[in-house]
């Protein structure tokens, strides 16, 4: 018994990295009653990692009813975490979200601007502090099933401005996530206040696409990469995931043209990109880290649906992300998709597009994130920056996992 539970858990182990985003069976991290999670000060100051990330905790088997606390500073009260369910739709916000089946514990939170240190502690429905075992910071936001992102290019461009306000608002009434590529050379004021009007609507990532969209080589990097990043940060108020105080962050770059080159890829790094991302098709992978630059290497994006005999593609492609827990990325350019707004039924409860939409949005298990903050996340995840531990030791030796509970 105890043998057969042993190579299981191994062979899940080993599995759970190359395939699997969660699986039941593999060994926790340690248990305590309130946990510690402080994250690398230089990485909280380059990144500014306000978009929640999810940390899984294992819960005690008997627990039908709980609830969870964080606070930011060690004097300072609990805060009680909003609880959301299975069947709401939510995305990069804070909060905890339990499966008492299968006792655990999705509590997504953000790193406060004043400090790096957060804690959190987990209490039945009475106020009892609970023994909890930590197991991993989840592959997705709240444990998702797969990630979807749809980004747009050529934002702050002449003749775009209507099309990516109606992209935007079809894409945000079924709780996707846009990421607009802007060009910063282009728009003249009334252009940029349309812009701060569509981040206040929600569901808009801005990403930087350059100042003048140009061809590499670029006569003048610095500006088209650490000049465009500024003309964000200097007229926008960003949405409070890309910002850590009065600080703004723009994880994103999109590449003019789907080209770079060299001296691009390591001004990226210099003005503190995290992704890059290309025009290559027909991918469902994330992109390695270039640890040489310090950003995510060069991707691509699944596919382009841009033209309505593109949908039934774009759904296989969209499912089969789905089944095998990848990344779906779709990219278009809402200008050619509506003709520079001489064909707006594009946008039309029932045409191609917004079917498409009807069938991606509004899942209650698909990551809905901009391009940019889904590398913040991954970044926290996956480069070793964040550090986890008990605060206070459990009351008995046996793991929480595996202790039947007297009052059941
Ligand atoms: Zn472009």
């Amino acid at each position: 018994m105890l043998a057969s539970g042993f190579r299981l858990a191994i062979s899940f182990v080993v599995l759970g990295s190359l395939l699997l985003p969660t699986s039941p069976s593999d060994t926790s991290q340690g248990s305590g009653d309130s946990w510690s999670i402080s994250v690398d000060d230089a990485a909280h100051e380059a990144y500014g990692l306000s978009y929640p990330i999810t940390y899984e905790f294992i819960i005690p088997r008997h627990l039908d009813s709980a609830q969870a606390f964080h606070r930011h500073l060690s004097d300072a009260p609990w805060g009680k975490i909003t609880e959301q369910t299975a069947d709401a739709v939510f995305n990069g916000i804070e909060a905890v979200r339990f499966d008492y089946e299968a006792h655990r514990a999705y509590v997504s939170l953000s790193f406060d601007a004043a400090s790096d240190d957060l804690s959190l502690m987990i209490t039945d429905g009475d106020g009892s502090i609970q023994t909890i075992s930590f197991m991993r910071i989840a592959r997705y936001y709240d444990n998702r099933r797969c990630a979807f992102i749809f980004s747009g290019d050529d934002w702050g461009v002449e003749n775009t401005r209507d099309s990516f306000s109606n992209w935007h608002s079809v894409l945000r009434n079924r709780n996707i996530w846009a990421t607009s590529a802007l060009v910063t050379g282009p728009p003249d004021e009334s252009y940029w206040q349309s812009i701060q009007d569509e981040l206040n609507l929600g569901n808009v990532e801005v990403a930087a696409h350059s100042r003048t969209h140009p061809h590499p080589p670029y006569s003048d990097p610095d500006s088209e990469i650490g000049g465009c990043r500024d003309d964000i940060v200097a007229r926008l108020m960003l949405p409070w995931q890309y910002r850590r105080g009065t600080q703004q962050y723009v994880p994103g770059w999109v590449e003019p043209f789907g080209q770079s080159d060299t001296v691009v890829r390591a001004k990226l790094g210099e003005y503190g990109y995290l992704s890059d991302r290309t025009t290559q098709t027909i991918l469902y992978n994330w992109a390695d880290w270039d640890s040489g630059r310090g950003l995510y290497k060069r991707n691509g994006i699944t596919f382009c649906p841009q033209l309505a005999r593109d949908a039934g593609f774009a759904r296989r492609a969209f499912d089969y992300a789905y089944r095998r827990h990848l990344l779906c990325h779709f990219y278009v350019h809402p200008w050619k998709m509506d003709s520079s707004g001489t064909n707006l039924s594009v946008w039309q409860s029932g045409s191609w597009f917004v079917s498409l939409m009807d069938y991606v949005g509004n899942r209650t298990d698909v990551w809905y994130v901009g391009w940019g903050a889904a590398h913040v996340y991954r970044y926290c995840q996956q480069q070793g920056i964040i550090t986890i531990t008990p605060l206070s030791a459990p009351q008995t030796h046996e793991p929480a996992t595996q202790s039947a509970s007297p009052l059941n």
